[in-house]
């Protein structure tokens, strides 16, 4: 077992007077207790009670960079030197914006804001302009981020993954989400290309855009079918529904320009967060110019005090800028590790006779116990075993790695060889003590 005693404390005392205990729900799913955290350098964090874990949680994606990377940091404390935001134009603003549309591939125009959540709110409020139209097509086990019009549906989100109603209905993702707001959502099963031909067909008179995560990241990382997503390019382009693709994990993860770059897709707009920002707090839109102009024209609104501050675009262009060093030569080192690090786990899982799989897109996996020879679809991801892997996470913290209690790793550009084959003891110990 590892040390806690701070941790519990603190988690006491937090609960005094943050409400729920932590800043964001999913974070008090963390067993044995939610860690603290001392401080964090590269590939690991250390907590308060002086455990040291290797980390490949990062922050939920953002840490493409790591922890306190050494560019980032001085680009930051050489941007707040000279004011940290001002409510008055800059030029990292323009800097970072020219830079996005000459990396992503769709990018004509760029619009700023603070989180993933905001950027497919302002991604909606596009389309639903542009169109005319009102509803909005997405699919199950997809997470767009918690503003009333889009949460639904999502494992986590007040109904559990193999809750049949997630799969089947548009639910709220919560209690107090205002009543009628996810009506003009149309909820689809993902990677069944017959459901989305025909239901964008039968309402194509009313729909205004189709989102889409570009790999299922959210649930079991699960990529599209050959095919799929040229589909859905085709169909929007026939039918005049604005495609969005959200890439806030995808975005400078699965490459420089992102899924649609690696897949060669030509989405309407991305909605980028996470990986952009290296950790610091800022999301973009981008797009097609006919469509970002309605933001010039003044037809459609896009608000935030902190929106484009001096801090967040200097983060973005220095995590940007250390993505592109020689040729991006880091994706590949990233995901060869991912690689080795996901075959090394499934010889492991073999070995000790645990049915269980990986799902892997690059810098990116997602692993999961379950009895599925594959799991290509959320339906096939809701019969893992999540209790097992939850257990399977706790006992992973006290071999010294932290990991999500959902499945979900990331890797960063820092992480190494070493950690790679450390991670590897650790994963032969826990699931020799799951299987005890
Ligand atoms: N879209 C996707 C695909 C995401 O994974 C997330 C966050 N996990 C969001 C949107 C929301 O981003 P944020 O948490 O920054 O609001």
């Amino acid at each position: 077992m590892i040390r806690t005693e701070q941790s519990h404390a603190k988690y006491e005392l937090a609960r005094k007077y943050l409400a729920g205990g932590v800043a964001s729900s999913l974070r008090a799913s963390m067993k044995p207790v939610p860690i603290y955290v001392q401080s964090a350098e590269g590939a690991r964090i250390r907590d308060v009670d002086g455990n040291e874990y290797i980390d490949y949680m990062l922050a939920y994606g953002p840490l493409i960079l790591g922890h306190a990377h050494d560019e980032l940091t001085t680009a930051i404390h050489q941007a707040m030197r000279k004011g940290y935001t001002y409510g008055l134009q800059h030029e990292g603003e323009i800097g970072l914006a020219r830079l996005l549309t000459e990396l992503l591939p769709c990018a004509e125009k760029v619009a700023l804001s603070g989180s993933g959540t905001e950027a497919v709110m302002l991604a909606l409020r596009l389309a639903r302009a542009y169109t005319g139209k009102r509803k909005i097509v997405r699919f199950h086990g997809h997470y767009h981020g918690w503003s009333d019009s889009i949460f639904t549906s999502f494992p986590g989100a007040g109904l559990q993954g193999n809750d049949e109603r997630a799969a089947t209905s548009v639910l709220p993702g919560t209690s107090g989400q205002s009543a009628g707001s996810l009506e003009d959502v149309i909820l689809l099963p993902w990677n069944d290309p017959i459901a989305l031909e025909s239901a964008l067909r039968a309402y194509s008179g009313e729909i205004a855009a189709l989102i889409s995560e570009p790999v299922m990241c959210n649930s079991g990382c699960i990529l599209p079918k050959p095919g799929y997503m040229e589909l859905m390019q085709r169909l929007t382009k026939e039918l005049g529904i604005v495609w969005i693709l959200d890439e806030v994990i995808t975005g400078f993860r699965l490459s420089i320009g992102g899924a649609h770059q690696r897949f060669g897709l030509d989405p309407d707009l991305v909605t980028i967060g996470k990986a952009m920002g290296g950790g610091i707090a800022i999301s973009a839109v981008a797009g097609k110019a006919t469509i970002m102009n309605l933001i010039d024209e003044g037809t459609v609104s896009h608000l935030g005090t902190l929106n484009g501050n001096c801090v967040s675009t200097a983060a973005a262009i220095a995590t940007i800028g250390e993505l592109v060093k020689d040729h991006g030569s880091a994706y590949t080192r990233m995901e060869r590790l991912f690689t080795v690090l996901a075959s090394g786990i499934r010889e492991l899982l073999n070995k000790h006779g645990l049915p269980g799989l990986i799902n892997q897109t690059g810098p990116v996996f997602h692993m999961m116990f379950t009895d599925e020879q594959e799991v290509t679809d959320f339906a096939a991801f809701n019969n893992r075993d999540g209790a097992k892997y939850t257990r399977f996470a706790e006992v992973m913290l006290s071999e010294g790695v932290l990991i999500r209690p959902n499945g979900l790793w990331y890797i960063s550009t820092v992480h190494d060889d070493k950690d790679v084959q450390e991670t590897l003891h650790a994963v032969d110990r826990s699931l020799a003590k799951l299987v005890d």
